[in-house]
């Protein structure tokens, strides 16, 4: 695949790829799940997980082998506040998710990511990272060591890490791990982007999952549940063992559209242009870093909304609704835009139910605290 046409990837189209590839290995293709699912009666879904599937996994695995893939939208509120501290991070995502219940074979799971990888996206495979578990207290994966160097991937490209990089415990019980908690190693890929010169970023061990400069970006992750984690810490073989392989859409698409931060890419590409013809002079770093994270907010906001969640209030969803709108409503004010014009011209054609609740929160939000910015207004808004 040529650049020209790597440029042309978008999020849709990425997902797309992985799931028709997946389909193709006799995966069945299953829909996202709502943002509002009852196993997260708080807060809404944060990961491609199993967790969505897992009260129906029965008659699912009846179905579809124990094979099935599906693209889940992700929220995680308790990420906000670290949205815009790094090119990567963003508050509502996409993942791209298959599942093989019933085995943890890296042979079904790691030659098919390096092919999606490599051929499908058409990454450069001097460009990417993999880590695998090297763990004083869980020993090393081999399996999955060895089937990458299987795969071509050089001895000095693999990098092995401890458990707090590439182990993953579950947090809360499930259905398929009844007596204990599930866990297991992963393995992750990173796209090495050389053009972010970073002091951290010389020993790759040190740097990869750890430095937040973005050379180094998690584009994949692959896991395989073999255990579960007694009390006292010790492994006990899973009747029901499972492999997990996601693949992060808004980054593959930074990379694939050669942007040099998520908020660059196609997803908020439209709203950046409605906002662009409105400025003038062009905003400082720190104010397009605001925009950014308003931008992923207000995006998070319209979504939620969309999946049914309730406008902004106190407890719960309805909290993280209103952390939505006011932390984006400080972050719009500090680029000295006019918060209610901004909203209208975003939102107006496309999604009203949206555009209504975030303005009564506006109204709400004003009567109480003073405005950060006084002057803040629309440079090219008629009549101000
Ligand atoms: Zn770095």
């Amino acid at each position: 695949m040529n650049p020209m046409q790597r440029n042309a990837l978008e999020c849709q189209a990425i997902s797309e790829a992985f799931l028709s590839l997946h389909e193709q290995d006799g995966f069945t293709r299953l829909p996202p799940s709502s943002l509002l699912h009852d196993s997260v009666p708080m807060s809404f879904v944060m990961s491609a997980g199993l967790i969505q599937v897992e009260n129906d996994l029965d008659k699912i695995v009846a179905e579809t082998g124990g094979k099935f893939a599906f693209t889940q939208p992700c929220f995680r509120h308790f990420d906000m506040k670290q949205v815009g501290e790094d090119p990567t991070r963003l508050s509502l995502f996409h993942m791209s998710a298959a599942f093989h219940i019933g085995c943890s074979k890296r042979e079904t799971v790691l030659p098919r990511l390096w092919r999606f990888l490599t051929e499908t996206l058409g990454l450069e495979k001097d460009r990417l990272w993999v880590t695998y578990l090297d763990d004083e207290e869980f020993g090393r994966d081999e399996a999955s060591y060895q089937c990458w160097k299987t795969l071509g991937v050089e001895e000095g490209r693999l990098v092995g890490l401890d458990q707090n990089h590439c182990f993953w415990r579950q947090r809360s019980l499930g259905q398929i791990a009844s007596d204990g908690k599930k866990c297991g190693p992963h393995t992750e890929v990173f796209y090495e982007r050389p053009e972010v010169s970073c002091p951290s970023c010389e020993s790759v061990e040190r740097a990869i999952g750890s430095c937040r400069c973005g050379r180094f970006v998690e584009i994949s992750n692959s896991l395989f549940i073999e255990n579960y984690i007694a009390d006292d810490g010790s492994l006990i073989p899973a009747d029901t063992v499972f492999a997990e392989c996601v693949v992060g859409l808004e980054r593959s698409a930074m990379i694939l559209q050669g942007v040099s931060t998520v908020y660059q890419t196609s997803r908020f590409r439209e709203w950046h242009q409605h906002i662009g013809k409105l400025l003038h002079p062009p905003l400082s770093i720190e104010q397009k870093n605001s925009l950014n994270i308003a931008f992923d907010h207000l995006s998070a906001f319209v979504k939620l909304t969309n999946d049914g969640a309730p406008a902004p209030g106190k407890g719960g969803r309805k909290y993280i609704m209103r952390r939505l709108v006011r932390d984006a409503m400080n972050q719009v004010q500090q680029c000295g835009l006019d918060t209610t014009f901004l909203l209208e011209v975003l939102l107006k054609d496309h999604h009203p139910t949206a555009l209504e609740r975030l303005q009564e929160e506006c109204v709400r939000f004003n009567r109480y605290v003073q405005p950060i910015n006084d002057n803040a207004r629309c440079v090219n808004h008629d009549g101000k």
